[in-house]
């Protein structure tokens, strides 16, 4: 499920959470290829699993490389740290089995003993196992003891590398690792080898004098040791300093000081971890704008309630600008139960003069029966095609159709008008959903239209939303709430009531609108051109 967005760290709800137990699964329980194989007591020497150690990336879903991908969407169990972001579980497949090795905030919850003997246990039970690591896993990411680990085991293994959050952090709050003036060479850090204040592991007298930045990884609680530690040995307390935390996130946040400062910057505010703390003179050489944090709706956070297999454009469009989305269907869309009155029309398409489509889910529902039947689109080749608005158009363009007539303004009202001084003595078919409003029918017949309404779809109100969104919305989590239609707007109303007021709403058209301010809950923004890039717009002000 497609359940939130890019800036999101935590908010990614996921299906088959494992809990950092594994226990091996035969082999007849696994997934794709394997499952048509299951029983063949030769497979899994031809097939022996493997493990992938691979980069998650900083934080932004869109990090993670290709290869990361390729390998997530035919693993059969995923090891993940707390740090890589749970929306790249979704390129798995629902048979992977997903085992968290940490939670957010609390970090690692198993030693990596236990890690590397699970990890081979998959392995082993002839697994493609993919150990999803935050950020590149070759750095501080204990991948070296987890290969040696696999190699003892005979384990056959690849690695696939990750951004680290040194350069996301150069490239998402623009602070400069290497500047040609002032930086020719980057020292990536660990703070956690100076925990102990009388002594460290780490040189931080050769640090002091390193000819470069500096880049601490897991140096926020040691930064007092660290950073003393440095300017005793020289490095000048005027030296400027940049933190980073929730890198590539809605989250993020850069505090700009300067090394003398570091304790005292980090102490009262109480910053949590995960922060990278770039210490050097090409800070001072920052860009003055970030791009990540400017884009209009960053550190906004919209719930979307169209279909879920409809909402993936707004969503898009939406984190395109920086918003983090959450998706609560407020409608789900599902096909007719019996299809016998739409299949009797689609035989008799010949005698039709009008298609008539007010949604993009009519055109898909339709056409896609016309092809299931073993029709193709010649069927369509006596009929006009008439279309509520862009969307739906774009949607008949999919199957390379064009439509005849799309009234200007988006609504049954235009496109009926627009079609009755055409429709007299012609036999119009309206694809439909099982509810909706009768305009079009009425105005046809009135001008005296051989109308037939063929419900193509299903719609219905979603009952209850999930616990989360509704705790969320109770708690004005939300900075927005899309209202896409006047069906989602009425189902809406009933899901959430008077929670509605947490928020901002944003309707598509001033017909949603009107569903919302009769039920007293007026919108802030009505889209002005009644699609979803009109309701971005709206939203963006
Ligand atoms: N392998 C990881 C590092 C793991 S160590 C990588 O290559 O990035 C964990 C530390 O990484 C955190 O304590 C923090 O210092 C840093 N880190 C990871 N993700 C981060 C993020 N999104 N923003 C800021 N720092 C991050």
């Amino acid at each position: 499920m497609l359940s939130s967005a890019s800036g999101s760290s935590t908010g990614g709800q996921l299906r088959r959470i494992t809990l950092p137990v594994y226990s091996s699964i035969s082999l007849h329980a696994s997934a794709g290829e394997r499952s048509k194989l299951a029983g063949d007591s030769d497979y899994m020497a031809k097939h022996p699993g493997k493990v992938y150690l691979v980069g998650a990336g900083p934080g932004d879903p869109g990090l993670l490389t290709l290869r990361g991908r390729e390998v997530l969407e035919r693993a059969e169990a995923v090891f993940y740290d707390y740090l890589a972001n749970p929306l790249l579980l979704e390129h798995a497949t629902d048979e992977a089995e997903l085992v968290c090795l940490g939670q957010h905030g609390k970090g690692r919850v198993l030693a990596q003993e236990e890690i590397n003997r699970q990890v081979i246990a998959a392995a082993q039970d002839g697994k493609q196992v993919v150990r999803l690591k935050g950020g590149d896993p070759s750095v501080f990411a204990r991948t070296g003891e987890e290969i040696t680990a696999l190699e003892a085991a005979g384990i056959a293994y690849e690695v696939v590398p990750g951004v680290t959050a040194a350069l996301a952090a150069s490239a998402y709050a623009g602070v400069p690792l290497t500047h040609r003036d002032y930086a020719s060479c980057v020292a990536l850090i660990t703070g956690q080898e100076c925990r102990d204040k009388t002594g460290s592991a780490l040189d931080l007298a050769g640090l002091a004098s390193f000819p470069g930045t500096l880049v601490f990884y897991m140096g926020v609680t040691t930064a007092p040791t660290w950073a003393a530690e440095l300017m005793k040995h020289g490095k000048p307390a005027a030296t400027p300093v940049a933190i980073v935390r929730h890198c590539s996130l809605a989250e993020q946040r850069t505090i700009e000081t300067t090394l003398g400062e570091v304790p005292e910057v980090l102490a009262p505010r109480n910053l949590r971890p995960p922060a990278i703390i770039v210490v050097g003179e090409a800070v001072a050489a920052r860009t003055a704008s970030e791009w990540f944090t400017s884009r209009p709706l960053f550190g906004q956070t919209v719930l979307v309630t169209r279909p879920e297999e409809q909402a993936k454009s707004l969503v898009r469009k939406l984190q395109q600008l920086g918003a983090t989305t959450k998706l609560q269907p407020a409608i789900e869309i599902t096909p007719v139960a019996d299809w016998s009155a739409v299949d009797t029309a689609i035989e008799n398409l010949a005698t039709c003069d009008w298609l008539v489509f007010s949604s993009a889910n009519g055109v898909r529902f339709f056409l896609n029966r016309i092809l299931q039947l073993d029709y193709d689109l010649r069927s369509l080749a006596h009929c006009r095609l008439a279309a509520i608005g862009p969307a739906t158009a774009e949607t008949l363009a999919e199957y390379h159709l064009r439509v005849d007539l799309q009234p200007e303004t988006y609504r049954a009202e235009a496109l009926a008008e627009q079609l009755a001084p055409q429709a007299a003595g012609q036999r119009c078919l309206l694809l439909r959903a099982s509810r909706g409003r009768e305009v079009l029918a009425e105005t046809l017949s009135a001008a005296s239209a051989d109308v037939e309404q063929l419900v193509v779809y299903e719609s219905r109100d979603v009952a209850q939303p999930r616990p989360e969104v509704a705790e969320a919305l109770a708690a004005g989590h939300f900075d927005w709430l899309t209202v896409t239609s006047s069906a989602i707007a009425r189902s809406l109303v009933n899901m959430f009531g008077d929670d509605l007021r947490n928020t901002k709403l944003a309707a598509i058209s001033p017909l949603s609108a009107g569903v919302l301010e009769a039920a007293g809950y007026p919108p802030t923004v009505v889209a002005e051109e009644y699609t979803t890039e009109g309701l971005v717009r709206g939203i963006v002000g």
